[in-house]
């Protein structure tokens, strides 16, 4: 009966830190349709013509 048995034994995978939206509160890929930053984003990726040299 050891504490940290208990508290590491549990078969929970180890949870990825996932970045949230900081205007919806959604995990970055999936932003909600009212979403002021994916709103953003998708203007950016339109009006930005995406040539291959870019690098992210
Ligand atoms: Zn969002």
């Amino acid at each position: 009966m050891s504490l940290l048995k208990r508290l590491f034994g549990k078969s929970e995978p180890p949870k990825q830190r996932i970045r949230v939206c900081i205007e919806c509160g959604m995990p970055l890929a999936e932003h909600k349709d009212w979403c002021s930053i994916l709103r953003a984003q998708i203007e950016m990726k339109r009006t930005t013509p995406a040539p291959s040299a870019q690098t992210s």
